[in-house]
């Protein structure tokens, strides 16, 4: 990787410098857009981009697919098992195609890819753009322009790095915290770079102030992207005791259904269950046997619907299931065989055993509903379980 960033850092270098040598010629201006026209028109500058971002082989891909599960969702990962398996498709569509899909799973969990890519896009724009600006105004300046060539090596080696992370590491986790350090790097690396031109601009004054304009809004950029991350570090989308994803991801979720529900129109149900007199489990057997029974709802709740639902703790002894593909019948059907499993639990104690049963409202997702409406039904229907005997599922 690192031979890798030293070959596009000195390409680049060059390409940059026969650009510049040709505008000089063609009396052409120097500007951000002018020089990123000419690159555009640089059939070496494409080439080396293009050196710069693909390569491997595709059957590496799979790889990374198995640690995603869990954080990208299933029919996403197969559609990208099947592209590795598929003649027609190259291995950079099959890693786009997987790093699209981790992206845009950021993208929905976080609600900040945008700002993310756009952010990644930026900082190889503006590479370029920063270079071919300092190269045109300090081309005599020998001993600048080597440092600059040097820390701007240095940042594209950090750019490249951010690159392989997104493309290698296997947890969400371990990748924002990852994505920190780069970007904490990044930051120094300006530092330096602004505190050299810094230097090096107090003689010659003319095109300070807007470099320098332009590394100061960058950094902001670059600070603010970092506290975003820290925040999302320390936000979990995991309840402690059951295992099960907690209520904020459950509004995450349920847009995202609902978006793909818009999109593609696939059927999906909400179920609401509670576990019936539970209070009085806790006041006869004590809290911890209550959390005992709570852990063992999950479980049967995780033994019972398919890898592509989702179930969250939605309170003290309820729970929500998303189930995809499954329209009313179906999500009744899933909703009893909790219900039946539960029911036939026997929790041992030392002097005795008891049972425990639950209750359950079932709501289909239709056009007309909202996240709020669909859980409203849900939780009315499980009203109305409660209100006619408990330990029943209730669909309409
Ligand atoms: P119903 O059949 O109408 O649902 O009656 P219920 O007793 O289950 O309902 P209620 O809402 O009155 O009681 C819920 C109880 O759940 C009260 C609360 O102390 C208990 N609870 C909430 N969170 C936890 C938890 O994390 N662990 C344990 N052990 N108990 C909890
Ligand atoms: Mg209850
Ligand atoms: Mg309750």
């Amino acid at each position: 990787m690192a031979d890798k960033s030293a070959y596009v850092a000195d390409q680049l270098g060059q390409i940059v410098t026969s650009v510049l040598k040709k505008m000089a010629a063609d009396k052409s201006k120097v500007s951000s857009s002018t020089i990123s026209n000419y690159l555009n028109n640089s059939e070496e500058f494409r080439k080396l981009v293009h050196t710069a971002m693909t390569g491997g082989d595709k059957s590496d891909v799979l790889k990374y697919v198995n640690p995603l599960r869990g954080f990208v969702p299933d029919h996403n990962l197969k559609a990208v098992e099947e592209m590795v398996f598929s003649p027609d498709k190259t291995h950079d569509e099959t890693m786009s195609a997987l790093l699209k899909s981790l992206s845009d799973h950021l993208l929905s969990l976080e609600k900040k890819q945008h700002k993310f890519s756009s952010f990644i896009d930026d900082v190889f724009s503006k590479f370029v753009n920063l270079q071919a600006e300092l190269t045109s105004s300090l081309g005599h300046n020998i001993e600048f322009v080597e440092k600059d060539l040097a820390m701007d090596k240095k940042l594209l080696n950090e750019a490249q790095d951010m690159h392989r992370i997104l493309r290698s590491e296997d947890s969400i986790e371990y990748l924002k915290s990852k994505m920190l350090d780069s970007f904490s790097s990044f930051v120094n690396t300006f530092d330096q770079k602004t505190v050299t031109k810094k230097d090096h601009l107090g003689t010659i004054a003319k095109e300070y102030s807007s470099v320098n304009q332009e590394l100061e809004q960058y950094k902001s950029q670059v600070s603010q992207l970092q506290n975003d991350l820290e925040k999302y570090k320390n936000e979990s989308v995991q309840d402690h005791l059951t295992g099960l994803f907690n209520r904020k991801y459950l509004d995450m979720k349920l847009s995202e259904e609902i978006d793909r529900f818009k999109r593609m129109g696939t059927p999906f149900s909400v179920v609401m269950a509670d576990i019936d007199k539970f209070k009085s489990i806790n006041d006869t057997y004590g809290h911890q046997i209550g959390d005992q029974v709570l852990k063992h709802m999950s479980q049967i709740i995780k033994e019972t619907i398919r890898k592509t639902d989702f179930a969250f703790r939605y309170g003290g002894e309820e729970f929500v299931i998303i189930l995809i593909n499954a329209d009313v019948r179906n999500a009744t059907l899933i909703s009893d065989q909790i219900r039946k499993k539960l029911e036939a639990t026997n929790f041992s104690l030392k002097d005795g055993s008891f049972c425990v049963t639950s209750s359950f409202g079932v709501a289909q997702f239709r056009p007309e509903d909202t996240a709020e409406s669909v859980i409203m039904a849900a939780d009315s229907r499980l009203y109305t379980a409660k209100q006619s005997g408990r330990n029943r599922v209730v669909n309409q």
